[in-house]
């Protein structure tokens, strides 16, 4: 369907808003119900009961009503308290930003950065905590989407752990798509959404608060209350005999309904390994074709999104145009510092299926050479991505 002169794209393989799930469209057509009705209030709990069983957590997880950057902000507002010294990591764009929300609440934010195609690691933010032991919160973006790059987490949890700090980690571009669990990497605040890997429309964050961040955010009189960025007001909202704070978003939890039916249903390795399998192949067939990635190395490559390195001359706008004009396939841009230097190809939820990398590939690699890029072999890619595909499923 076109709703204006120009055409829908036939494949979106962006790394969000992505694509739906047919299931995930129903779900959001599903009746309007009021939500003090008591059908909807049994319903909002069993949905906040099936975020809790994908989040393999033994507490009750928090829904917010508005895209993931909502739940970050309102992280760094709630659990950030007047004077705190915060240690943000950052291996790209979202880590960094976080950043300046975290200045706004705390007394001093430290960085640790790397270059944006390589990621932290534990021993180097143990060490950053020994340096300065009055640090009292850490902040990680686990999969820093415009740059396609995945940091350690359980070994970055560890040592913020063993380091007796707070851990806020934004696992919105990788839960669901890659093992990243708020317990397993000690989150006290692990915020997702459903937007990106569980294949719903950007409206809602999904987040997990370990105890210790619910005792420090409700003694905290600087957190917000009777605010939408409040966590707080939302931590009994899903129990049926609770009010809401404010309305919630009706649709967007019947589409998250849906999504997660469809997610525990295949069950969460099930939808690790296609990911997976999916990025392998578009990562072999990019190669293949005469790209060159993005991520320093392979082994911290991104499951969910496979950033390519704009070739040398090549305007990155007008290659994402030809992409799009030739093949009618949508992919990302970068971001920021990476933007013009990287397109991305986003393998997340309904788009991470193995023979989506066959389309990326050809469209990305049809396009530069169209562009006039030399060296190109469509074929190879096309065959080298078929290649780790077939050999997965023999
Ligand atoms: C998508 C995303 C968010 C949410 O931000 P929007 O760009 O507004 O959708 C936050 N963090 C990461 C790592 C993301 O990929």
């Amino acid at each position: 369907m076109s709703r204006t002169p120009i055409p829908d794209p036939i494949f979106t393989l962006t790394t969000g808003p992505v694509d739906a799930y047919p299931a995930v469209l129903r779900g959001l057509s599903r009746p309007v119900l009021y939500d003090y009705d008591p059908a909807f209030l049994a319903h909002y709990e069993a949905v906040n009961e099936k975020v809790r069983r994908a989040f393999r957590s033994a507490s009750q997880p928090v829904i917010l009503h508005g895209e993931p950057v909502l739940a970050l902000e309102a992280a760094a507002a709630s659990l950030i308290a007047k004077g705190d010294v915060v240690l943000n990591l950052v291996s790209g764009v979202y880590g960094k930003g976080f950043g300046y929300w975290a200045a706004r609440y705390a007394g001093e934010v430290l960085e640790l950065a790397v270059p944006y195609n390589e990621v932290l690691s534990g021993e180097a933010v143990a060490e950053a905590l020994r340096n300065r032991p009055d640090i009292a919160v850490v902040a990680l973006c686990h999969h820093d989407t415009p740059s396609g790059t995945v940091n350690p987490a359980n070994e970055i949890g560890a040592a913020v752990r063993a380091a007796g700090k707070l851990l806020i980690v934004d696992a919105v571009s990788s839960f669901g798509g890659m093992n990243v669990l708020p317990e397993a990497c000690e989150a006290d605040i692990f915020v997702t959404g459903p937007n990106k890997c569980l294949g719903c429309p950007p409206g809602l964050s999904l987040l997990h608060v370990s105890d210790a961040a619910w005792r420090k955010m409700e003694a905290n009189p600087d957190a917000p209350r009777a605010s939408m960025l409040s966590i707080v007001d939302w931590r009994r909202a899903h129990e049926a005999t609770q009010p809401f704070p404010f309305t919630p978003s009706v649709s967007e939890i019947n589409g998250l309904d849906a999504a997660l039916d469809l997610y525990l249903a295949e069950g969460d390795e099930a939808v690790w390994q296609r990911h997976a399998l999916t990025a392998a192949a578009c990562r072999a067939g990019i190669k293949a074709a005469g790209l060159s990635l993005w991520a320093a190395s392979e082994d911290i490559a991104s499951p969910t999104c496979t950033a390519v390195r704009v070739p040398e001359g090549v305007d990155e706008a007008k290659l994402r145009s030809a992409v799009r004009e030739r093949y009618g396939v949508v992919v990302s841009s970068g971001r920021g510092e990476t933007l013009g230097k990287l397109i991305r190809i986003g393998h997340m939820g309904p788009t991470a299926r193995p023979i989506y990398s066959l389309v990326a590939v050809a469209a990305v690699a049809g396009a530069c050479a169209a562009l006039g890029v030399k060296g190109i072999d469509v074929g190879a890619g096309v065959a080298a991505a078929m290649r780790v595909i077939d050999s997965a499923a023999a």
